[in-house]
């Protein structure tokens, strides 16, 4: 029945129907599901004395006169209606008369709605809604839905009340009475009945709270049952010879405890005999490699094979230096990138499918590609940004379901992180290893530029090297924006006697890489970049970065950016620079200047922002919730979440009221991850 087309409404006709299509609406659920945007109270009539110049009000008003007009300049036709109302005197005025022109009638009394502009004794109400004065249902409160060419509010109007007469008796329950009562939620028909046509602000809420927490519920359920799923499908427990803990002794480096910790999570779901899915979460810097490394190394105990996946070539290129000079000869590990030989990949995929090669570290993209291996354990996957489900579950499904580790550097709150790596097991980096000084981060307004010049050149004198990042690459003429271009060219001259090296986002890869290595190497010392940057490499030796037009860049993308220095033992500096600052960019730099955490930086830009704007849900692979928001609606995240324990448990316990419940979430889960 709800599937049936909207055309199938009367009072929708093919055309109508084909422009509904536009707006997403096909079916008869399309219609319910689609939720107005805001409302109009029109349930008050207030006597015009009481109302005030700008109000939104109702009036009841009798028409006098009925005037039409040609502008002037436009040509355009105006209709003015003179009407009484109260004793006052007042006008309604139409742009677009064309239509309405035979409606009213003189000495016949209409309601107005508008917004109300009030000259002394004299009102005036432009483009008002109307309705005859016996047409009592103009006195309620009004949904206004999305519109498009051919849909008026009327239209969409008509739509959602026939659909939702229709569905009457159809709409199936989704949520067992047992848990509304618990919950205190509202049956699913009359929420649709009072999020479309709330007869009160009470019912409003009402309608709003049952399907927002669905919309939770039904997300965190299907996490959570990927989850179970993954849980639930076996493969040889890893063995953890004293070797291993011998091998974590001789690093250059004492772990911190931080890494212990995560080192024994990773252990425990190694040796678990479930294939392990676990998420690291830490902050740019604070020592996730390794810890990739310790898997890795366990893997290879094992007799298995083990991949790393890197987001970018020279990524890869690094982990492949780092993961040799930690191992030397011990581990046969190989490097595959788009840029070797066709001969080269072909023998090292043969080589990796006869067992030879133990490690192979490489782009995610080469590795997904076309490669076999011999008997895989482990995959890991450094994104340094977040990644969606779909592909974190296409990476984990390849080969025999190997362990899957993901590396994270975008800390999130952990509420939300709840939501975002519900499908997983989260592991949380929080502090940075000792003796890492923080970065002194400075605001810097452009007038200055010339005193933090010299403070650069002094860094470069002391063998230093510097980030300069500038948010375009050309200039354009609208946005007066500092290019990576003209700036390259000053700081050339600025520092004469340093190389001075530039990468951009319109460069083809392999010259990106080429001056990315020079400056790796000491070869370049200033750096000037857009953020290509940002998704990082490793130069402790750079200790300064300088951001341009500091008010471009998001907060989070700021913390990213300055993470590309204080990698090493010397004191680091970012300076932000701007010349205006608007409110939000002044609480942007103030958190930064404030704190060096990812996680407050990430709950701070979540609460500037929102949280649509900082995790497009869909980027994730997650569907886009309607109507709740994580962060306004926190307490009924929380709620939800009890929820899902509750009936995960009792279905445990056999109970078989949510036997249907679950097994609709599950097909919907096999049929990817939309709602
Ligand atoms: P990220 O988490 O950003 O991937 P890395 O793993 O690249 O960070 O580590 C950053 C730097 O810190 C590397 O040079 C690494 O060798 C070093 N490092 C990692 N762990 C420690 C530690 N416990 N003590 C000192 N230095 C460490
Ligand atoms: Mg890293």
């Amino acid at each position: 029945m709800l599937e049936r087309p909207i055309s199938s409404l009367s009072g929708i006709g093919e055309k109508k129907a084909h422009k509904l299509h536009k707006l997403g609406i096909d079916t008869i659920y399309d219609a319910l599901y689609q939720f107005p945007f805001r409302y109009v109270d029109r349930r008050k009539i207030l006597p015009l004395a009481q109302v005030n110049d700008g109000d939104y009000a109702v009036v009841v008003a009798k028409v006098i006169d009925i005037k039409i007009q040609t502008v002037h300049k436009t040509k355009k036709e105006l209709m003015i209606l003179k009407v009484v109302s109260h004793y006052l005197e007042g006008e309604m005025v139409f742009f677009t008369p064309k239509y309405i022109k035979d409606y009213f009638k003189r000495n016949e009394t209409y309601y107005f709605f508008g917004k109300i502009e009030k000259r002394g004794l004299i009102f005036k109400i432009n483009q008002p809604e109307y309705a005859p004065e016996n047409q009592k249902s103009f006195l309620s409160i009004v949904p206004i839905y999305p519109l498009t060419l051919g849909v008026t509010q009327y239209d969409q109007y008509k739509l959602h009340r026939n659909a939702i007469n229709q569905s009457k008796g159809f709409l199936e329950e989704t949520l067992d009475k047992s848990i509304r009562e618990m919950f205190d939620l509202c049956p699913i028909e009359d929420a649709i009945e009072w999020i479309h046509f709330p007869v009160s602000k009470e019912t409003y809420l009402k309608a709003k709270r049952r399907i927002v927490f669905e919309e939770l519920f039904e997300l965190q359920m299907r996490l959570v049952l990927i989850k179970n799923g993954e849980q639930q499908s076996k493969c040889m427990p890893f063995q953890v010879p004293t070797s291993f803990y011998r091998w974590l002794e001789t690093l250059p480096f004492q772990l911190t405890s931080a890494q212990k910790k995560v080192v024994d999570e990773i252990i425990q779901d190694l040796t678990s005999g479930h294939p392990m899915n676990r998420l690291i979460q830490g902050d740019v810097g604070s020592g996730k490699t390794i810890l990739a490394f310790a898997a890795l190394y366990l893997t290879t105990l094992n007799h298995k094979q083990g991949a790393l996946m890197a987001p970018t070539t020279l990524l890869a290129e690094q982990h492949y230096e780092a993961f040799k000079t930690i191992f030397g000869d011990t581990i046969s590990v190989a490097l595959l990138t788009s840029q070797m030989k066709n001969s080269e990949k072909k023998a090292l995929k043969e080589a990796l499918l006869r067992g030879e090669i133990q490690v192979l570290i490489g782009t995610h993209a080469v590795i997904q590609e076309d490669v076999f291996f011999s008997s895989l354990g482990l995959v890991i996957t450094d994104e340094q940004h977040r990644f969606g489900i779909k592909q974190r579950l296409s990476a984990i499904s390849k080969g025999t379901k190997p362990h899957a580790l993901i590396m994270s550097a975008t800390p999130i709150p952990r509420t939300l992180s709840l939501i975002v790596y519900g499908d997983m097991n989260v592991s949380v980096i929080d502090t940075l290893p000792i003796g890492r000084k923080p970065i002194k981060t400075h605001f810097v307004s452009t007038r200055k530029k010339n005193e933090m010049y010299a403070f650069v050149k002094k860094q470069l004198c002391d063998g230093r090297q510097v980030y300069f990042v500038c948010p375009l690459v050309e200039m354009s003429e609208k946005m007066d924006l500092t290019s990576a271009t003209e700036h390259y060219e000053t700081l050339k001259s600025e520092f004469h006697g340093f190389q001075v090296g530039m990468v951009h986002g319109k460069m083809k890869s392999q010259e990106k890489e080429l001056v990315m290595h020079a400056f790796k190497n000491n070869e370049i010392q200033v750096l000037v970049s857009t953020t290509v940057i940002e998704v990082g490499i490793n130069v402790p030796n750079a200790t300064v970065m300088v951001i341009l037009d500091t008010d471009r860049f998001g907060l989070a993308q700021l913390h990213q950016l300055r993470g590309r220095v204080g990698r090493g033992a010397d004191q680091s500096y970012c300076f932000l620079l701007s010349d205006k600052l608007s409110k939000v960019a002044k609480e942007r730099i103030e958190t930064l200047v404030n704190t060096n955490s990812g996680f407050e930086i990430a709950e701070k830009d979540l609460s500037l922002r929102g949280p649509g704007e900082v995790f497009g849900l869909r980027q994730h692979g997650l569907p886009e919730l309607k109507l709740a928001d994580l962060v306004k609606d926190k307490k009924i995240l929380a709620e939800a979440q009890k929820c899902v324990k509750i009936v995960i448990s009792e279905y445990k316990l056999g109970n078989k009221k949510f036997k249907e419940m679950m097994d609709r979430l599950i097909e919907k889960n096999n049929k990817g991850f939309t709602l």
